[in-house]
């Protein structure tokens, strides 16, 4: 009897499945450890060890009981991700801004002339309605009094502009409901005498505002040419999904969209031609140049841009693992997507931020091997384990995908990562062609990350992985869907009014993320949209001979992104348009999506030796309970 250990190092964890071999084979634990230092360097082999520690724990043995450890030939790429924006919204003199403070007061939409609280009603211009500005020397009790007294006097006052956190404050001391905005900071910039609208959305009614962030809406409000309506789209833009917002009109008031040069990248594909575009044209663009290049020999990004930067640091870094020279580190694929990104807008009153356009950009670099040897000798020295390099990642994933019940050749598998999108496609003679896409899940931690302006992967890691709600009463929380659970304990104080994460475990964890969840849940959702959906759709067009996405009938989805609670879906939906069964795999008809590799490794050594036909072992359909497998290499 032997127990043999399959390692699958990645970019993200480090997978371990361990079996026990004699006449039958076992898989005994499977096993995941964060992959310690760079894919495909010696930093790797902490990780390894702790992997096979707590699969060894599992199983109920000692490390040292492991007879064999097997690593996979890793294919030797890895992700990098960063973002490129393309837009600045500039505020010459003065303008309309807009404004989303986390506890605005009362609800609904007003309009009309500028006046400070502070002064004479008998100075005030003659309007048919008032907005009202309330600088922190007020108080919130005087500034309500005031608003009562001046509404006693005939005044419409319709909204109110506050610079402290007191809107909640004020709006319960005056007798009428106007909408209020408060942490306007600086508030004397807000020109007085101009015109002016407010809007806050009713509160825990999960709603946004619905005129101020339509352009048509802003027009109908200040009277606006077409021409000026064009003008405003950045600020309606920049509005959506707010809660709250303070839109002003003022003389001379422009605001202008920049397109800053964001630099060129240059694909050059394998035939030696070559072709540029320009980061702002957007991401379809660069998609269908790198498409229309593809297979590609490297991508070079323009000097001096942030784009040229990252695509030299990932160059740097893979050459400083393999000890190759940067000459011969090909970046071979990009993945670039379109987003918006919140920006502090230049010349703003209370630190608004407008929404730019941004290309989100991942790569794949490629360098002729990975220095696995090394990681296998410096395992053999830690452990006393005999160490080989046993297959090549795709081959191992096909053959750990192929445990998934109802699956058999040919079929394709999607390995989704968090650095790479990876495909391969084994056919009725057991060829398999593989390919390794830029943009995974860290692409889309990365989107979320910069769409809701958290500058906090943790967070955006987990707004990724789980729905969100609203804790709306200290005893009920509002889904994404609209329907309320009510609790039996009362939320803590701390997450009374939050956005919250649904672990699935009871817990609420608050995120502390002022964007409601109706945003968050767009974000998430078109993020992955964006990056998955597209990813695997090109994966299956390069992985058949005829580039046609028909080609194929069957694609299981695996890697820890085939765990995401709706990436699975997103994408399944997707290929069924074009007649494809797709579905998470259920590796050993047991442990979902995850262990593929690993898995495979184990049976490329118990099965029989040979090549990969042959190591679809006759076993295999026994050990696990299914019907044997067709085909000739398999029964
Ligand atoms: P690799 O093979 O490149 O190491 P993995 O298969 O471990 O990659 O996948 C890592 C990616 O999976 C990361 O982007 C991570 O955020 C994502 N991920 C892990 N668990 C989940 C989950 N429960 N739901 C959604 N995504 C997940
Ligand atoms: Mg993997």
């Amino acid at each position: 009897m032997e127990y043999i250990a399959g390692v699958d190092i990645g970019n993200s964890s480090t997978e371990v499945a361990l079996v026990r071999n004699s006449d039958q084979y076992e898989f005994v634990a499977s096993s995941l450890f964060q992959t310690t230092g760079l894919k495909g360097t010696v930093k790797n082999v902490p990780g390894v060890v702790n992997a096979l520690e707590r699969a060894a724990e599992t199983a109920d043995i000692a490390v040292d009981d492991i007879d064999r450890v097997l690593l996979n030939e890793a294919a030797p790429v890895i992700g990098d991700v960063a973002m490129e924006t393309i837009t600045e919204t500039v505020i010459t003199e003065s303008t309309m801004i807009g404004h989303d403070p986390s506890t605005p007061g009362g609800n609904g939409l007003g309009t009309g002339t500028i006046v400070d609280i502070a002064t004479k009603p008998e100075d005030h211009p003659d309007a048919e309605s008032y907005i009202v500005v309330v600088s922190e020397e007020i108080d919130f009790a005087a500034a309500a009094e005031t608003i009562n007294d001046w509404a006693d006097r005939g005044m419409d006052i319709q909204g109110a502009i506050v610079q402290k956190d007191d809107a909640v404050l004020i709006n319960n001391r005056i007798d009428r409901e106007i909408p209020i905005v408060d942490e306007v900071s600086r508030i004397e910039e807000i020109p007085l005498g101009q015109p002016a609208a407010v809007e806050v959305a009713a509160q825990g009614s999960g709603r946004t505002i619905d005129q101020l962030s339509n352009p048509y809406g802003l027009a109908t409000l200040f009277d606006l040419s077409s021409e000026e309506t064009q003008k405003i789209i950045p600020v309606s833009r920049a509005l959506v999904g707010n809660k709250s917002a303070v839109v002003i009109k003022t003389p001379a008031g422009d605001v202008e969209e920049r397109t800053i040069p964001a630099g060129s990248l240059t694909i050059i594909g394998e035939g030696g031609n070559s072709i540029s575009v320009d980061i702002d044209q957007g991401a379809d663009e660069i998609m269908e140049q790198v498409e229309g290049m593809w297979p590609i020999d490297d991508i070079r990004g323009e000097r001096g841009s942030n784009i040229g930067g990252m695509l030299s640091r990932a160059r740097e870094q893979m050459a400083e693992i393999t000890g190759q020279a940067i000459e011969e580190i090909n970046i071979r694929d990009v993945m670039a997507v379109d987003t918006l990104v919140p920006q502090a807008v230049e010349g703003s009153v209370a630190s608004e931020h407008s929404m730019e356009t941004a290309v989100g950009l991942a790569a794949m670099v490629k360098t002729s091997e990975l220095p696995m040897q090394q990681i296998a000798d410096e395992l053999e020295d830690r452990l006393g384990i005999e160490v080989s390099i046993q297959g090549v990642e795709a081959n191992m994933a096909i053959l750990g995908s192929l445990t998934t019940p109802g699956t058999d050749v040919p079929f394709a598998i999607l390995d989704m990562g968090g650095g790479s999108t990876d495909a391969a496609y084994i056919n009725d003679g057991k060829e398999i062609t593989s390919v390794h896409l830029a943009g995974a899940g860290d692409m889309v931690t990365m989107l979320i990350d910069s769409e809701l302006g958290l500058d906090d992967r943790e967070i955006a890691e987990g707004i990724k992985k789980y729905p969100v709600a609203k804790a709306e009463t200290l005893f009920s929380i509002r889904h994404e869907d609209g329907t309320v659970t009510f609790l039996d304990e009362p939320v803590a104080a701390e997450t009374f009014g939050q956005v919250v994460l649904l672990k699935g475990d009871g817990q609420l964890e608050p995120i502390g993320v002022d964007a409601s969840v109706e945003k968050i849940r767009r974000t998430r959702r078109q993020a992955k949209e964006k990056v998955f959906v597209r990813n695997a759709k090109r994966a299956l067009r390069q992985t058949t001979p005829t580039e046609n996405i028909r080609y194929h009938s069957f694609v299981v989805m695996v890697g820890r992104s085939a765990l995401d609670f709706e990436i699975p879906e997103m994408i399944s939906d997707a290929l069924a348009e074009y007649g494809i069964v797709c579905g998470r795999g259920n590796i050993r008809a047991d442990i979902g999506p995850r262990n593929a590799v690993a898995t495979g490794l184990c049976l490329s050594y118990v099965g029989s030796q040979s090549d990969l036909a042959g190591t679809i072992p006759d076993g295999l359909a026994t050990e696990v309970g299914w019907t044997q497998l067709t085909g000739d290499g398999g029964s």
